[in-house]
């Protein structure tokens, strides 16, 4: 399905962008495995990819750096000469009710998920407008769409997220490109792993399915976008959550 495309997965060392990258790989994508602190399990992860029969490398890039992602971008594009797909996946937490949020926790969470999405559309955008064709793919969350109590910042970075992908569909469908953003709820990964056992109870109540996604739940729909069965499809958010924000 995929066969032929170069695909940038930012955040693909472990949890959703893992899986994500080896959905990728499995549809026939040449991907690459983008980390920032995890360069082993990134490595794992392009192991994993070729041991599948895919083809994959790791590269490390702190997205939060406009530099960095510049680079990194230019440097694909003199490799590879296109790039196809991108996922911009990588994201933190820094939860806390806003009485006791730091500035330094709200700054950084915008920095990575929000600033670091656009840092990659910033880069991308010049060579996907001479392709006259690319695929983004923006993961959010449900806490952008609903908000969340004690995640002021990331609720704000993922509801930025998801004006971006609206203005950039806008910006950027004349030339054939599709931009839309994925908004996971509750997924099982290193993120939701530090949830307490009080707190998972209480989303599980929240959920009509009553249960936590999996990655490759996840994964499956960012694939669909990145394919040709979603060639109509652009500015949309669709959320993979269990059905928390119908
Ligand atoms: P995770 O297991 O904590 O993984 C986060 C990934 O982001 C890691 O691969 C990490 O790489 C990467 N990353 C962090 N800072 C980075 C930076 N500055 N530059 C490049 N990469 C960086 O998280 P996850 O649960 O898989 O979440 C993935 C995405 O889905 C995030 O955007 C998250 O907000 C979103 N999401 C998750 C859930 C959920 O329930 N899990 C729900 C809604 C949305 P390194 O370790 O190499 O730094």
């Amino acid at each position: 399905m995929l066969k032929g495309k170069v695909a940038l997965v930012t955040g693909a060392s472990r949890g959703i962008g893992r899986e994500i990258a080896k959905e990728l790989a499995k549809n026939g994508a040449f991907v690459i495995v983008n980390y920032h602190g995890s360069k082993e399990k990134a490595q794992n992860v392009v192991e994993e990819i070729k041991a599948d029969g895919g083809e994959a490398i790791s590269y490390g890039c702190n997205v939060a750096s406009f530099s960095e992602t510049e680079h990194m971008i230019a440097e694909l594009v003199k490799t590879y000469q296109r790039i196809d797909i991108l996922v911009n996946n990588a994201g933190i937490t820094r939860d806390n009710l806003i009485m006791k949020m730091s500035e330094e926790d709200f700054d950084c969470v915008l920095e990575i998920n929000l600033k670091g999405t656009f840092n990659t559309i910033r880069h991308i955008s010049r060579q996907m407008l001479k392709q006259r064709a690319g695929k983004i793919i923006n993961i959010a969350s449900v806490s952008g769409v609903l908000g969340n109590a004690g995640q002021a910042n990331y609720a704000a970075s993922k509801a930025g997220i998801i004006g971006l992908t609206k203005t950039m569909a806008r910006e950027l469908a004349p030339r054939g490109i599709n931009v839309n953003a994925v908004a996971p709820g509750f997924i099982k990964t290193e993120m939701t792993d530090i949830l307490s056992d009080a707190v998972k109870e209480q989303a599980v109540s929240q959920i009509p399915f009553k249960r936590f996604g999996e990655t490759k739940e996840v994964a499956q729909t960012v694939v669909f976008l990145a394919s040709d069965a979603a060639s109509y499809i652009t500015g949309q958010v669709l959320c993979v959550d269990g059905g928390m924000a119908m």
